[in-house]
Parts: structure tokens; sequence; C-alpha cells
């Protein structure tokens, strides 16, 4: 689903960082789907606002994330690791969520929407499995079948994930075509949803794809930054930090925390992408600065890829952090330099993981190992306030940090 052609130009009129009418963050997003699609895309997009108004679907959401995910998540002063780095830091604990991530708040969140839209059926698209286990939940939760496409590859690397849909009651369907892997599985969900774009929603799992996904997604994850908001005032008597340090995959958990700072210039917002083997390697994830304009999962973005728009397939120790493509918002925050964008390598996300196992007791997910690396590559102030998002927790992870630190 990769088009370069048609490429709109920019669009006036952006409110601010946020989304303007047409679903364009600067020049980047919009909805580039199959006509088919159109009226389905088209109700959601007229909808999704209102729906997430009404006093009945706050008050369910709210409620959700409070008994079922266990929010608010910790905001919580990480001193060892503060007097490693000679600042003050403090975790955002997202990985302390039901199914130990931040992906829950957004697949609250759309169960909600499908069953306000009247559908009767769900499929979601994996990678690594973490997506399509969050979905697989709110499903059983909602008394809803749902479908997840996951690349044959994939489905055989994450067995542990895929056991837990299975038991969770969802359908796993592998995606054979292609690599076999994240970006074909996205392209299997939305043929399956063409087949029957009446009945089926299609939760997708993070700030990517066409509008108004990108913008609804980060709406349900901006619950991470109201809190902090609070919760920092509670520490601090300020809810201002001078940074906020998230890893990023399609972007998610970053665009959920820097949420409610994007018009706060004080504030400095830090993604940090993963490098896999190196930048230049080759076999790697910063899709930032690698990436060149093009459009993948129905919107214009920043996605690594050929000269002739082939998509090169990324690389990360994280199965997370390996998406081609970075969601719209995070390309224009990166190109107007609203955000900044740094990289980690697999070695150093590994190492700094470890590093919190030892000084705060936390093992952390990979993915948000890559936010903890970005600690060496900064300088800091002793009186400066860092509040750094971990994503998700390791326990996901064991067999890849046994073999990496050979714990066996
Ligand atoms: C999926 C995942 C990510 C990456 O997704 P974003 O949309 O970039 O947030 C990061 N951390 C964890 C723990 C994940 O499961």
């Amino acid at each position: 689903m990769i088009n370069q052609e048609n490429i709109p130009s920019p669009i006036e009129g952006s409110l601010g960082w946020g989304i303007n009418e047409k679903g364009y963050y600067g020049e980047f997003g919009g909805s580039f789907v199959p006509e088919m699609l159109y009226p389905n895309v088209e109700e959601l997009q007229n909808k999704y606002l209102e729906i997430m108004n009404e006093a009945s679907f706050k008050e369910e959401f709210q409620s959700l994330l409070k008994d079922y995910v266990g929010r608010p998540s910790p905001l919580y002063l990480a001193k060892r690791l503060s007097k490693k780095y000679n600042t003050k830091i403090y975790l955002k604990r997202e990985d302390l969520n039901h199914t130990g991530a931040h992906k829950i708040n957004n697949t609250i969140g759309q169960i909600l929407m499908a069953k306000r839209l009247g559908k009767k059926e769900i499929i979601a698209e994996t990678g690594a499995g973490q997506h399509g286990v969050a979905t697989a939940t709110v499903c059983a939760l909602a008394g809803i079948p749902c479908t997840i496409y996951m690349g044959e590859i994939d489905i055989a690397r994450q067995a542990p994930n895929v056991a837990r849909m299975k038991m969770l009651g969802a359908t796993v369907v592998p995606a054979k075509s292609g690599s076999r892997t994240l970006k074909d599985a996205t392209n299997e969900a939305i043929r399956a949803w063409i087949n029957n774009p009446v009945d089926v929603y299609y939760i997708i799992g993070s700030v990517v794809g066409f509008h108004p996904y990108p913008d609804m997604v980060a709406r349900f994850q901006s619950i991470i930054s109201e809190e902090i908001k609070w919760q920092l005032k509670e520490h601090e008597g300020t809810e201002n930090p001078n940074y906020i340090i998230a890893c990023i995959g399609g972007g998610s958990n970053a665009s959920g925390a820097f949420y409610h700072y994007l018009d706060n210039k004080n504030v400095k917002l830090i993604a940090v992408e993963a490098a896999g083997k190196g930048v230049d390697s080759g076999k790697s994830a910063a899709t930032s600065i690698l990436g060149k304009k093009g459009i993948i999962h129905g919107s214009k973005t920043l996605l690594m890829q050929t000269d002739d728009g082939q998509i090169i397939e990324p690389y990360s120790i994280s199965a997370g952090l390996d998406y081609p493509g970075v969601g719209p918002q995070h390309a224009h925050l990166f190109i107007s330099k609203r955000a900044k964008y740094l990289n980690a390598t697999d070695d150093e996300a590994m190492q700094s993981g470890l590093e919190l196992c030892k000084l705060e007791g936390i093992i952390p997910a990979i993915e948000s190992a890559h936010a903890l690396a970005a600690l060496n590559k900064m300088k800091f102030k002793k009186e400066d306030i860092v509040v750094l998002n971990l994503s998700g927790r390791g326990d996901k992870d064991l067999n890849t940090y046994i073999d990496y630190f050979n714990l066996k």
C-alpha cells in the first residue's frame, strides 16, 4: 500500500501542533484509502470527536482506565537513576498497566468507539503481538469477536503472545505475503476490512494510518501527559518538566506523553528511535533520520524506502520499534524541530535496560530501554526535571535478555 503519486501539497491552516480539519499535521497525514473504504472511513472521521466528547463515553473510558487498567499509573522519582545522571528523573510507569504497556489505553478507547458505532467484529494487525494481545483483551472484555492479522515470521518469533491472543479468544491469521511481518499484516487487515466494511471495526495500534487514526489514538494516549501534569504538580509544584523522553516505534506512547506539552516550548520533547545495529548499518529502524516522504498505510509521512519507493524492512532488537514509518504527527514534529529525534542501538538499549534493573529494581521492555539509553546522550543540569515514559515492562523480553546477557 505504498503510493508516491498524488502527494498533496501542504495544506494551510493547520491548528498548532495538532491536526487540521483534513487530517494533516503540516504536510503529513491525510487519508489515502481504497474507494471501497470511503464510507466507513468518513463515518469515523465525522463521528470520532463527537463520540469521544459524549459524557457517557468519557465516563465509561475513565472508569475502565481506573478499575480495569489500573490508572493512574504512578509517576515515580527514580532516586538512584537520578544520582547516576546527576539530575532529577521521574519514570511514568506505563509498565504497570494491565497487559504490561501503554497500548491498552488505546484499545480500551477504540473498543468503546466500535461499540458506539454499532460494529460487530474487530480486526487488528500486530507485529510483536503486544497490540494483538491488548486488542484481544478488550474484545474479550466487550464480548466482541476479533481477528488478528500477524506476519507468519512474527508468529514464529512471538509464540507466547500468539498463545495469549488465542487464550483470550482471538483468531490469529498469518500474513503470508511480502516479508511476512508487520507491514504485510497491516495490508491483510486492510484487505479484510474492504471485504466487510460495514460490520467490521479496525483497531489500529499506534498513531499511524489514515485520518482519523493518528489523532484518535493520540487523544486516547494523551491520558499519559494529562496525568503527568497533575502528578508532577504534586511532586514538584510545577506541571512542567524540562524534558520528556519517550521511545518511538509508530509513536503512540511518545504522542501520549507529549500531547499536553506540545504548545509549551519550555518543555523539550525527546523521541528515541531504534538504531538497531547502527543508523548506517542497513539494519535499523531510525525512521525519521533515514526516512523520506512517502505514503504508507494511507498516510503521508516519513518512511524508510528505496529510491523507487520499495519499503526497506526495518530492524531492531525490540520487536515493538521496527515499523518502517513514524506517525504523521512525528514526521511534522521532526521536520519542524519541535521535538528532537535521537536514536539508540541494540547494544545501548540492552545496557540501559540492565542498568535500570540494577539501579531501580525495574525490568523494562526493550522498547522503553531505548528511551533510557538517551540519558547517556544528553546533558542535564542538576536542577532539571526529566520525565521518562516507561512504556512497558520487560517480562515479554526475558528470552531476548537471557540470550543477550548469557543468563542461562
Ligand atoms: C508497541 C510498543 C512500543 C512502540 O509503539 P509506539 O506506538 O511507538 O508507542 C513501545 N513500547 C512498548 C512497551 C510497546 O509495546
